[in-house]
C-alpha cells in the first residue's frame, strides 16, 4: 500500500476523468492522495474533491509561479484554509528561479509570509525549489520554523541533499528518480535518512520510466518510483512501501485508518 506524497488532482488533464484515475491507482495499490493546490481557486476545488472522495488529503498554499497573481489580503484567506482541520500543510510554496514567472522579490515575499503562517498555525510545509537552493536555504533559516519542511520532487546533487538532511528537512522523491541519467539522485534515493523520505508523482507531470511517454502522470505511476528507490536502497518493495508510507503519515499527520 502506498500513499502518493504530491499530486495534483485537481489539475484540468486529471479531474475529468478523476474517477478511473483513483480506480487505477486504487488496483495498483496506491491508496492515499495528498492533493496540492497552488492557490486559493485551487483549493476549493481540491477540499469539494476531498469531499466527495475517500483517501485524499488537501494541502494548499500560494505556489511560486501563481505569486505575482495573488490578491490583496491572499494570506488573509489562506489563513483561514490552513487552520481547517482537513488542511494537512501549508504548500507548495517556494523559490522558482529556473521559470522566473514571478519576479524575486515577490516570490520571496509570498514564501516568507507562508513559511510565518505554517509555524503559527503548527502545520508542515511543502517547498517548491528550482535553482534556488542556497536562497531557500537562508529564507528557511531566516523564519520561525513549522513542524516539518519537505523539498518536494528533489532533484538536485548529493550534497545539496547533505544540506537539506543536515537542517532536519525531509526530501521526496519524483519519477525523476527512474530516469537513466539519474545516477546521482539514485545515489541521493540510497543515502536520504530512512524516517525522512517520501515518495511522490507530482501528476500529471513528470511520469517515470517504465511509462515515461504516458501523459499524463497519474498516482498509479508511483509504483515505479518506488520500485526504482527500493533497488537503489537494496530493500524489498514491501519495505520501502511500508516505510514510505509511515513516513508520509507522520509528516503530514494523516488519519490513522
Ligand atoms: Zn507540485
Amino acid at each position: 500500500m502506498l500513499i502518493d506524497s504530491h499530486c495534483h488532482l485537481t489539475s484540468g488533464e486529471l479531474i475529468p476523468r478523476i474517477d478511473d484515475v483513483l480506480a487505477r491507482a486504487h488496483s495498483a495499490g496506491v491508496t492515499e492522495f495528498v492533493t496540492i493546490a497552488t492557490d486559493l481557486e485551487d483549493a476549493r476545488r481540491a477540499l469539494e474533491l476531498a469531499a466527495r472522495c475517500e483517501g485524499i488529503h488537501v494541502v494548499c498554499g500560494i505556489h511560486p509561479h501563481e505569486s505575482g497573481k495573488a490578491c490583496d489580503g491572499w494570506d488573509a484567506a489562506l489563513d483561514e484554509l490552513v487552520r481547517r482541520e482537513d488542511v494537512y500543510a501549508v504548500g507548495e510554496m517556494g523559490l522558482d528561479y529556473h521559470y522566473d514567472f514571478s519576479d524575486h522579490a515577490t516570490q520571496q515575499r509570498v514564501f516568507r509570509r507562508q513559511v510565518e503562517l505554517a509555524a503559527e498555525v503548527g502545520k508542515p510545509i511543502v517547498i517548491h525549489c528550482r535553482e534556488a537552493h542556497e536562497q531557500v536555504l537562508k529564507l528557511l533559516a531566516d523564519c520561525p520554523r513549522p513542524p516539518n519542511v519537505v523539498f518536494h520532487c528533489f532533484t538536485g546533487s548529493e550534497a545539496e541533499a547533505r544540506q537539506i538532511l543536515d537542517r532536519g528537512y525531509w526530501i521526496s522523491l519524483t519519477g525523476v528518480v527512474t530516469f537513466k541519467r539519474a545516477d546521482e539522485l539514485r545515489e541521493v534515493a540510497r543515502q536520504v535518512t530512512e524516517d525522512r523520505l517520501m515518495l511522490e508523482t507530482d501528476s500529471p507531470y513528470l511520469s517515470p520510466e517504465p511509462v515515461r511517454n504516458v501523459r499524463p502522470n497519474e498516482p498509479s505511476h508511483l509504483v515505479h518510483t518506488a520500485a526504482c528507490v527500493a533497488r537503489a536502497r537494496g530493500i524489498s518493495l514491501a519495505e520501502l512501501s511500508a516505510r514510505t508510507t509511515e513516513n508520509t503519515r507522520r509528516f503530514f499527520n494523516l488519519p490513522r485508518r
